[in-house]
């Protein structure tokens, strides 16, 4: 993620905040900008960039719950942003609870959409297949309804229920996962989407993702349930960015794509704050000029952001580890893995040959 600060004050700010902790000016993410804007009211409920007078904003219709930070133009028809629009169903807010779950859904939601919208892949309806919108269907599972989350057809359902930190937690550890986060989910399921939108059609991707992932037409039912059968029994961690990344070519992608988004979002951080590593300790060839010095976004070799990936993750699991929590990238990178995503960034710029 991008780092903000308020265009009055100086302040460094989150995406989420909405109002400066330091001078209290109000503030608001313009999808268009890709920036944070620091704004102050002209009316009721339309607002002013304070760097850019003449642009008037209103807030999402969602802001009212505290669900959106993001601006449209004060004469936009619509009252939705480009995050909040892509929501076909949203929990019963009048259910003790359910508000605060789709907050948190909504924060790793908006997150998301805003690594989407860097990448500069088709997000909204106009942009994507017609056919095929990308949609989400948040709902709530109860003791009768089991929700499970997954994708079809561009429509991504999620279990708010994963919001809920027990709840996330208990199967996380039901099903052996080392990593297991909304923002996850988002990112996996995306990529069952643009998997559609980018390979299945093409008949060059998708030979060379057959060579990589394997051959997506293996029964994906009979797949899934020989996984779960099966256990870690012959799981090659080389191969499989995560275990359940080796039940079948789609959930490898979709596994892999997920990571490939974990580690822009997580290294245009480091880039912001213009991370450089240089260890006290003997020579270490991973560690060797690790300094962020070109926006991931705009960096074309996918073996470099992976060079750099590397000693990061080591360097911000030992910052947690130092700090009692768990390491935040439980994952190890090989080269095989690395190819894989080497091939979603080249789909990505769109320079696959
Ligand atoms: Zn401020
Ligand atoms: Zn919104
Ligand atoms: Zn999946």
């Amino acid at each position: 993620m991008k780092l903000f600060d308020c265009n009055n004050c100086g302040q460094i700010l989150y995406f989420e905040n909405i109002q400066c902790e330091n001078c209290g000016y109000t503030l608001g993410f313009d999808a268009e900008k890709m920036d944070l804007l620091t704004i102050h009211a002209v009316s009721e409920d339309t607002f002013q960039d304070i760097l850019n007078p003449e642009q008037v904003y209103k807030y999402c219709y969602n802001e009212q719950y505290h669900a959106c930070n993001w601006l449209i133009p004060a004469d936009s028809e619509t009252s939705f942003c480009k995050a909040c629009t892509l929501n076909r169903t949203i929990p019963n807010l009048e259910v003790t609870g359910n508000l605060e779950l789709w907050q948190r859904v909504e924060r790793a939601k908006h997150r998301l959409v805003y690594t989407l919208l860097k990448l500069e892949l088709p997000v909204s309806e106009s942009e994507t297949d017609p056919a095929f919108p990308l949609h989400f269907d948040f709902l709530c599972g109860t003791e009768e309804e089991h929700i499970l989350t997954g994708h079809e057809d561009g429509l991504i359902t999620l279990n708010v229920l994963e919001a809920d930190k027990i709840v996330q937690e208990q199967t996380r550890a039901a099903l052996g996962e080392r990593y297991r986060t909304l923002i996850g989910h988002f990112r996996h399921e995306t990529g069952h989407y643009y998997w559609m939108l980018l390979v299945q059609n093409n008949a060059d991707v998708l030979a060379g993702f057959r060579n990589l992932f394997g051959d997506e037409r293996a029964d994906y039912q009979a797949a899934l349930k020989t996984h779960y059968e099966k256990g870690r029994e012959d799981f090659v961690s080389s191969k499989f960015i995560s275990h359940y990344a080796s039940a079948h070519p789609w959930e490898d992608w979709a596994e892999t794509w997920a990571h490939y988004l974990h580690m822009l979002d997580t290294l245009e951080t480091a880039y912001s704050y213009g991370l450089q590593l240089d260890p006290r300790t003997s020579f270490n060839k991973d560690f060797q000029d690790v300094h962020l010095k070109e926006d991931p976004f705009l960096t074309r070799s996918a073996d470099e952001l992976v060079r750099l990936w590397i000693p990061v993750t080591i360097m911000i699991n030992s910052m947690n580890r130092s700090m009692g929590q768990p390491d935040v990238y439980p994952f190890v990178l090989s080269d095989q893995i690395a190819e894989k995503f080497s091939f979603i960034h080249r789909l990505c710029w769109s320079i696959y040959e």
